[in-house]
């Protein structure tokens, strides 16, 4: 084996759980994953350790060899004491003590990370925030999840560990109602989810539109995908649509470029699955919300681990969780 430290990441999804052991130059060495449909935590969690440790056989070591695990998960969560309190994507996970089950059973050190922020961190450690200082990562996926790394470190906050919510700020006084209980949260006006429930709603006003048409007719099917077609064939709602989005994005993006003055703003999966259509309509927008040297000096630019970020996630979060800790 290579002098390189070897690090253990779990990628907690609502549908399943992958596994990855890498280098902490991020070379992949293994990976599994467990189906995580309607599980029960009783079930599931033995399987994280057994899959682990079969992955650290066949990479031809013991699990003493591996420097540090992280565990990527959706939140909320109790971020403090490594529990998994209520995800929403799985009913039957109540209260889950995730991190000390697994410290215990593995026996090596380990932390617990919000995926926004593993995403953050394994852009910066493997990605398009390699070398930076102080960059801001939007997922800008179905919800609108942030990580913030400022001045070198992972930006967490204090009591909750909450920092980074970066979605639910809000753009606007009694707007849009969000899926957290606020209105008006940017999430709200730029997330996939948000925009396809609106169009649903919209759709009476708009019968003709060609979003309707990119999804099979089928409103339920309505997704960021036809959207983006729409907007390619030029439907003027579609378009407006887009437009809206945009200039949220760009008024959100303007708050964080004034706020933390990033090197970069690193965006994910609408960014770098759509292209310039997606980024340039907000740089057209972004003179309006934020200072102009900050702005000069901020690059707006798509995600480099693309959809591979969820392997890196746990990697990095054990990596961030080493370096904090040396
Ligand atoms: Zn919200």
């Amino acid at each position: 084996m290579s002098q390189e430290r070897v690090l253990l990441g779990f990628d907690v999804g609502g549908t399943k759980i992958g596994i990855g052991l890498g280098t902490e130059s991020g070379k992949i060495i293994g990976s599994a994953r467990i189906p995580n449909v309607d599980t029960y935590p009783e079930d599931i969690l033995p399987k994280m350790v057994s899959e682990s440790k079969r992955l650290v056989a066949e990479a031809g070591m013991d699990i003493s060899q591996v420097s540090a695990f992280g565990i990527s998960v959706p939140f909320p969560a109790d971020a403090v004491n490594g529990i998994m309190t209520a995800p929403t994507n799985n009913k039957k996970w109540r209260n889950v003590p995730i991190l000390s089950y697994l410290k215990e059973q593995l026996g090596i050190p380990g932390c617990f990370e919000n995926d926004a922020n593993c995403a953050a961190l394994a852009e910066w450690f493997f990605g398009a925030g390699k070398g930076c200082q102080n960059f801001i990562f939007l997922t800008q996926s179905t919800g609108i999840g942030g990580g913030i790394i400022a001045a070198g470190n992972l930006v967490r906050g204090g009591g909750a560990l909450s920092a980074g919510e970066c979605g639910h700020i809000c753009v606007e006084l009694d707007g849009r109602q969000c899926n957290c209980g606020m209105k008006g949260c940017y999430e709200a006006y730029a997330g996939g989810r948000a925009i396809a429930n609106r169009i649903r709603e919209e759709l009476a006003c708009h019968p003709d539109t060609a979003i309707l048409k990119f999804a099979d007719n089928d409103p339920e099917k309505i997704d960021m995908v036809a959207v983006e077609k729409a907007v390619r064939a030029g439907d003027a709602y579609a378009c407006a649509i887009w437009e809206e989005m945009s200039l949220r994005n760009a008024q959100a993006m303007g708050m964080f470029i004034n706020i933390f003055n990033p090197e970069k703003i690193i965006l994910g999966t609408l960014a770098w699955a759509v292209g310039d259509l997606y980024t340039d309509p907000i740089k057209k927008h972004l003179p309006k919300f934020c200072w102009a040297e900050p702005l000069a000096k901020c690059e707006i630019v798509p995600s480099a681990l693309r959809r591979d970020i969820g392997s890196y996630a746990g990697i990095a979060a054990a990596l961030n969780y080493l370096k904090e800790n040396a």
